[in-house]
């Protein structure tokens, strides 16, 4: 079992102030693999004061020499990648073959993407008599969960270093240990003490004591919109800037001229990527009533080729939920869903006969969903589909913005400029069109209660930066 006693705080591993741990368990065999440090209110404050003496120096480098730190960090991930991809498998349950893709492939990557952004950035224009420069926000808290744990981790540091902020990292309690690892590799470059600092607690306790810190100048929080809500409360009295990005239930609007088989084939493999812990899962698949047993039948085929199995196991695409608070979760929702009446045409509550340990769902597909109905509206966080039929096209977008999210969504057509028109008119901050793949130059974030704010690209970068104008004189 891995032992982390200690928080990495101004360039050095110190004790925490609370002697009390917690224990990370393995999602598949529910067993302890590794103990992390439960954070008191005194680690989150000696981290922003860290932070804080560390802000001028780091803001004063040029971007030239951010951006050599930044492509250190991301070859020091690369090297380690096999470690991260076994790690987060065991600690959040993703199948290997996917977390060495996505879970150990994206964080270098995106590291790497900022090195080169940062230096391309234009932090200064002429605007008339005015020079507008962009300057780093102040020390910025990020607060992140545990479904893509390293990805959405370096989604904020990167960007936030390359600004020239530094960063109070309070990663998920629940899965930390990618969080110690990017300290151990950041700690390797030699980035200088306090522009980095590591405090691992949970979200009561550490989390609040961030949101609220008046040397806290900006909050970059990932997670739900429960905690996302509460934070921005924290930070108003201060008037702090906060990022957030929060939950979703995103449509898959498949149109009738749609590759049926393609499109739902995509939107199962979206809704059970992660096994459904995904902000942007695809979750609701709207189909045109007419087509709704053939739309049916196509998904209870998709779903099948999901069976549960051992995330280790190199054929197994249907890895274990992270926890025992989240299989109660999603096993609550499919009960809810059977109660409202909806159609359970696969899966189901009970658990997968053949797996007496880790925290499995079925692969879980209902049909004849009401849009009205508590599956349709609420995130579940598990591996569990909603057929909804809609009348028309003008029905469908009404259905696809019908709910309290706007994350993402997905448009499927054979007629591209009908999917680019409907994929207008959907209210959520990223649409695919005809399952067009992921970009990490792109924006990410949400409309509505998914949030505000955009990581990746250069807009992730605006996000830590302030604008000030220098009016010359002529
Ligand atoms: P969560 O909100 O429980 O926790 C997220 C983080 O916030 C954790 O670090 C947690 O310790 C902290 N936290 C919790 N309560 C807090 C509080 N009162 N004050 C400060 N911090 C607090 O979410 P989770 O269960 O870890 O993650 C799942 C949620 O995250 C889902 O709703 C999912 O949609 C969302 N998510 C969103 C995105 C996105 O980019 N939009 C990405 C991934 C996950």
């Amino acid at each position: 079992m891995k032992i982390h006693d200690r928080q990495y705080v101004s360039g050095k591993w110190a004790p925490s102030a609370s002697a009390d741990f917690l224990e990370v368990t393995h999602a598949a065999t529910e067993e302890p693999i590794a103990r992390v440090p439960v954070g008191a209110a005194e680690d989150a404050e000696a981290a922003v004061a860290a932070a804080h003496a560390a802000f001028d120096g780091w803001a004063a480098t040029p971007a030239r020499r951010r951006a050599e730190w930044l492509q250190k960090i991301a070859d020091g991930l690369a090297a380690r990648s096999e470690e991260i991809a076994r790690t987060v498998t065991a600690e959040v349950g993703m199948p290997l073959k996917l977390s060495r893709r996505i879970q150990a492939g994206l964080p270098p990557q995106v590291m790497a993407m900022y090195a080169k952004l940062v230096q391309e950035f234009a932090f200064e224009e002429r605007i008339a008599n005015s020079l507008v420069v962009r300057e780093p926000v102040g020390v910025a808290a990020c607060i992140t969960p545990w479904n893509y744990p390293l990805h959405q981790v370096v989604a904020k540091v990167a960007p936030a270093l390359a600004a020239g902020c530094t960063v109070v990292l309070k990663p998920s309690e629940v899965a930390p240990l990618t969080a110690f690892l990017l300290a151990e590799v950041i700690d390797a470059t030699g980035l200088p003490p306090g522009v980095f600092n590591l405090v691992c607690g949970t979200g009561p306790v550490v989390g609040e004591a961030l949101a609220r810190h008046p040397e806290v100048d900006m909050i970059s929080f990932t997670g739900s919109t429960r905690a996302g809500r509460r934070v921005s409360e924290l930070a108003a009295p201060a008037v702090k800037r906060v990022a957030l990005e929060l939950g979703g239930k995103s449509p898959s609007v498949v149109l009738d001229d749609a590759d049926f088989p393609k499109a739902i084939r995509g939107t199962l493999n979206s809704c059970f990527l992660n096994s459904g812990q995904t902000c942007t899962a695809l979750t609701r698949l709207l189909v045109p009533e007419p087509r709704y047993a053939e739309a049916a039948a196509l998904a209870i085929d998709a779903a099948r080729s999901f069976a549960p199995g051992d995330p280790f196991d190199p054929e197994t695409r249907l890895g274990p939920l992270i926890s025992d608070v989240q299989r109660e979760r999603v096993r609550g929702y499919i009960r809810k869903g059977m109660e409202e009446g909806a159609e359970l045409l696969l899966g189901g509550a009970e658990p997968p006969a053949e797996l007496n340990r880790g925290y499995f769902v079925r692969p879980t597909v209902f049909g004849r969903v009401d849009p009205k109905m508590t599956i349709a509206q609420e995130e579940i966080f598990g591996p569990v589909l909603s057929i909804i039929t809609y009348r028309d096209e003008d029905d469908a977008v009404r259905i696809a913005n019908g709910t309290i999210y706007g994350l993402a969504a997905s448009v499927w057509s054979k007629d591209d400029a009908r999917a680019q028109r409907v994929a207008r008119r959907i209210r959520a901050g990223r649409v695919e069109v005809n399952g067009g793949p992921f970009n990490v130059m792109a924006p990410f974030g949400g409309y509505k209660q998914s949030g505000h704010g955009r990581e990746l690209g250069r807009f992730g970068l605006e996000e830590f930066l302030e604008l000030k104008s220098l009016q010359l004189a002529q």
